[in-house]
């Protein structure tokens, strides 16, 4: 496991007009169209000496219509096409590789500009179609039970990254223009990247683009307070989802390290004083580990904690795999879980797993482009 406070982060990518920019940003590299909102695109254009709805009709051909080529942007003059082919590079996520699961979930190995990959995960029918995005390579919170945190932080995405993985697979599944989920549960912690995620969220928001609705996206976190305080004031701010795994703290603690920064106390504290929308409710996700988190007890706590807050409850069985020191609870413990919260008038669902024989399913999504990692040597021997 890594410790949290001995985490060493890379350097952020500069580039202006991203949120990592500011400390970084030494000399002009290539901009990144999808990494600007419209407002930003509007600017941009207009220092290039053009009109600014020409930065409108840039972010639509860009957003809406997934295009990727500036000369095929046809309702702009050919001068001004060469201009943007000249100042921009779009970076879009390649897709390197595409399993589907025979449950009908796809994940995508997606290559970014630098070589480094993500993975992100299409989940058909949950009802709604669901894209599961990643906000970072790799992630820094080692919670025990998650092989993406095996890896420890590669780098952080950028806005576009984030955004444009929503992109990628809305044109490789044909459901640009339809409507659908988001959920930011991929690989990495949403709110350690705040910045960029949060303009990851108002890019995919804008309804001249992808037109997601902030409440069509949920972000999954592993309870950073401060962001959590941060994300309440937000404007435009997605539904909230809490990997909560534990009703103790010296239990959260063993396997979910950032406890010992950000108590569990401090945590709900937090929730029950974040602005919940009308008609909704804060998810609590709690992963079941045979033997650990699953008695009755841990169930009672549980309703007695979540009691302050307008919370559903999503129990997910583990994922296991060789390299998590855990097993699922068997199918009857997982029931008898959901069903001392359910009686005690708590809203609960448990996450039947997609994708688990192309490990695309939770916790399971892990990759490292560059020389063999430890990560890649732990992926090499599922
Ligand atoms: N960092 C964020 C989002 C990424 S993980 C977070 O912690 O919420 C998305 C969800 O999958 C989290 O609830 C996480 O705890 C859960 N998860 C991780 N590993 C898992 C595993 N092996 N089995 C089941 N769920 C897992």
């Amino acid at each position: 496991m890594i410790p949290w406070c001995r985490v060493v982060f890379p350097p952020a990518r500069g580039r202006p007009g991203s949120d990592l920019a500011k400390s970084v940003e030494k000399k002009p590299v290539p901009l990144d169209p999808l990494d600007f909102e419209r407002s930003e695109l509007e600017r941009e254009v207009t220092a290039l000496g053009a009109k600014a709805f020409h930065g409108r009709q840039v972010f639509r051909w860009l957003w809406r219509n997934g295009t990727s080529d500036f000369e095929t942007m046809t309702n702009l003059g050919r001068d001004l096409r060469a201009r943007l082919a000249a100042h921009f590079s779009l970076e879009a996520p390649r897709v390197e590789s595409r399993q589907t699961s025979v449950d009908g979930t796809a994940k995508f190995l997606l290559r970014l500009a630098d070589g480094r990959h993500v993975e992100s995960v299409y989940i058909p029918d949950t009802p709604a179609q669901t894209f599961c995005v990643s906000t970072q390579v790799g992630c820094a919170m080692a919670c025990a039970f998650c092989l993406t945190g095996k890896m420890g932080l590669v780098r952080h995405l950028t806005a576009g990254e984030i955004a444009a993985q929503v992109r990628t697979l809305a044109l490789e599944t044909g459901l640009i223009g339809s409507p659908f989920n988001v959920v930011l549960m991929g690989m990495g912690e949403p709110l350690h990247n705040y910045d960029a995620t949060m303009k990851a969220v108002r890019i995919l928001a804008d309804d001249q683009g992808l037109g997601v609705h902030p409440q069509r996206v949920t972000l999954s976190t592993v309870g950073l307070v401060p962001a959590i305080e941060r994300l309440a004031t937000e404007p435009i701010m997605p539904n909230l989802a809490i990997s909560l795994h534990a009703t103790t703290e010296e239990q959260r603690a063993r396997i979910v390290p950032i406890t010992r920064k950000y108590s569990l106390a401090d945590l709900i504290d937090a929730c029950r004083r974040f602005p919940v929308a009308k008609r909704r409710r804060i998810t609590f996700e709690y992963v079941l580990l045979d033997g650990v988190n699953d008695t009755p007890a841990d169930a009672r706590r549980l309703v007695a904690l979540l009691n302050p807050i307008r919370a559903k409850v999503n129990l997910l069985p583990l994922n296991e795999a060789p390299a998590i020191a855990f097993k699922r609870p068997p199918d009857e413990r997982v029931n008898a879980f959901a069903r001392i919260l359910a009686e005690r008038g708590l809203r609960v669902s448990v996450r039947r797993s997609r994708g688990r024989d192309i490990r695309a399913a939770c916790g399971q999504l892990l990759v490292e482009s560059e020389a063999r990692s430890s990560g890649q040597a732990l992926a090499d021997r599922m």
